[in-house]
């Protein structure tokens, strides 16, 4: 028998959950129900930190308890097709769920390059499932060398953790010439590769994995150089490919950077299906062109999104584009990025005027807990408008990046930041007189 919702969510990751809450609460009286394919699920900005900083794995589960205390149903189930016509998604348990509206929230799938050698045993790539995390954990137990292949900000996270491990060799292999070369100007990414380096991580920048080696479980891995190390395990961080096979199974719309087309209130090409995070395709803020960003906050801005405009628009609740924010830690120094790097401003042909501040987080700077901390703002030339921003330094720029966030969405003009008011405190922020989102913009306007 088919069994009926009102709302249908596939998929229970931040996209899923958020989306799912949401339409709760705009629409109290809709039965809605989540399906979700994986078990035993985890935080996935925690996973990395799994391997040390946690003791136990399990303290980063991602829990069901809101779904349910806010009457949402969950169903362990994986979607198989979607039926427009008649609305009915089949799972592979043979049950048929018909809906009014559905959301997919299907999430992505890690990359695996067509590297000689890959599916020897040893070589994990992160699925955001607990059971198979814990395994790769117990497995990578005795190891003594470990290789990290991707310098983005998963490949840095997992270096970072691993470089505490006592007893385990990392290296952090890299095909561009430096890590977290996509969010950061090299001012900031040479930064976390030196704190790496501090940590004892052998970071091979500009090095090509070419074959791992071994018989069925890795031993070694080789270079486009034809080096070799020996190795008894590597982790795979280099991206991941929006999960779309039903979707366009369905023939709904796919964007060019592969990802579910959706409109700005997170419609596919169907009005009553949404999709929401990894799964669905992301506009870059300020050309509309399409963005590579698969970051569990934005899955959770589009499931805000999805969630409310469900049934009907309102028009305040609208996706104006992905703005790529995020930050990351390197332990005790963190990088916060937010919209375009200089890089990929100029690379866009945008014209642009950047500036820099530093300082420290607290005043007077001797206070205990005090970190130095720089921003970096890139601004139009013309417009003035703030077009991005880096931030380096301790837990404090964590929030920083998040203020420079926030200008970027609503377009932030250079002059209204010289004149920004703010709270301060001695042990809270940097002193006004040094207030370091305020001085770069002056630095910027002293440019002009
Ligand atoms: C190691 C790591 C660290 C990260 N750190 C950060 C961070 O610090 N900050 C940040 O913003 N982002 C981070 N991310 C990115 C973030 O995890 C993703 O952007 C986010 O999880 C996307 O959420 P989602 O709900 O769209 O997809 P997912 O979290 O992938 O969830 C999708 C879910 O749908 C399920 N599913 C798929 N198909 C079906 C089906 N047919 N039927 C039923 N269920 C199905 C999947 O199994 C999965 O559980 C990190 C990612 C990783 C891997």
């Amino acid at each position: 028998m088919v069994k009926k919702t009102d709302v249908l969510v596939i998929g229970a990751g931040p996209a899923g959950i958020i989306s799912a809450l949401t339409a709760k609460r705009y629409y109290p009286d809709k039965n809605i129900l989540v399906m979700k394919d994986v078990k035993n699920g985890c935080i996935p900005c925690g996973i990395p930190y799994m391997f040390w900083s946690l003791k136990n794995p399990d303290d980063n589960k991602l829990g069901m308890d809101s779904l349910k205390k806010n009457n949402i149903d969950v169903i362990l189930g994986k979607a198989v097709t979607v039926d427009r016509e008649n609305k009915i998604v089949a799972a592979s348990d043979g049950e048929e769920y018909k809906y009014e509206k559905l959301i997919l929230a299907f999430g992505s799938n890690p990359i695996k390059p067509p590297i000689a050698g890959i599916d020897k045993a040893g070589i994990y790539p992160i699925l955001k499932d607990m059971d198979y995390l814990k395994t790769v954990i117990g497995e990578l137990k005795d190891a003594k060398n470990v290789l990290v292949l991707g310098g983005g900000f998963i490949g840095v996270e997992f270096a970072d953790e691993f470089s505490k491990i006592s007893g385990l060799n990392v290296y952090l292999a890299e095909i561009l010439p430096r890590l977290l070369g996509n969010s950061f100007d090299e001012e900031f990414s040479v930064l976390a590769e030196e704190k790496l380096k501090e940590q004892g991580v052998q970071v091979l920048t500009n090095n090509k994995v070419t074959e791992f080696l071994g018989e069925k479980k890795v031993q070694g891995v080789r270079f486009d150089s034809g080096e070799e190390i020996k190795i008894d395990g590597a982790i795979l961080g280099i991206g991941a490919v929006p999960n779309t096979d039903i979707a366009s199974n369905a023939k709904l719309g796919i964007g060019k950077g592969k990802g579910i087309w959706v409109d700005e209130y997170m419609r596919t090409s169907d009005p009553d299906i949404f999709a929401v995070g990894d799964c669905a395709e992301k506009k870059d803020f300020y050309t509309r062109r399409r963005a590579s960003v698969m970051l569990a906050s934005t899955a959770t801005a589009e499931a805000r999104i999805a969630g409310a405009n469900l049934y009907r628009l309102k028009v305040v609740r609208e996706n104006k584009g992905t703005i790529a924010i995020y930050s990351t830690y390197v332990d005790g120094l963190v990088l916060g990025s937010a919209g375009l790097t200089e890089q990929s401003a100029k690379k866009e042909g945008f014209e642009i005027i950047s500036s820099a501040s530093e300082t420290i987080d607290k005043h007077p700077g001797s206070l205990p807990g005090s970190n130095k901390i720089q921003v970096k703002l890139i601004f139009s030339k013309h417009s003035g408008i703030l077009m991005g921003g880096q931030v380096v330094g301790g837990i404090s720029a964590g929030e920083v990046i998040n203020i420079i966030g926030m200008a970027i969405q609503q377009r932030v003009s250079m002059s209204e930041l010289e004149t920004l008011q703010m709270a301060t405190h001695p042990y809270l922020t940097s002193a006004p007189t040094m207030y370091p989102i305020v001085i770069a913009a002056q630095n910027a306007a002293a440019k002009v």
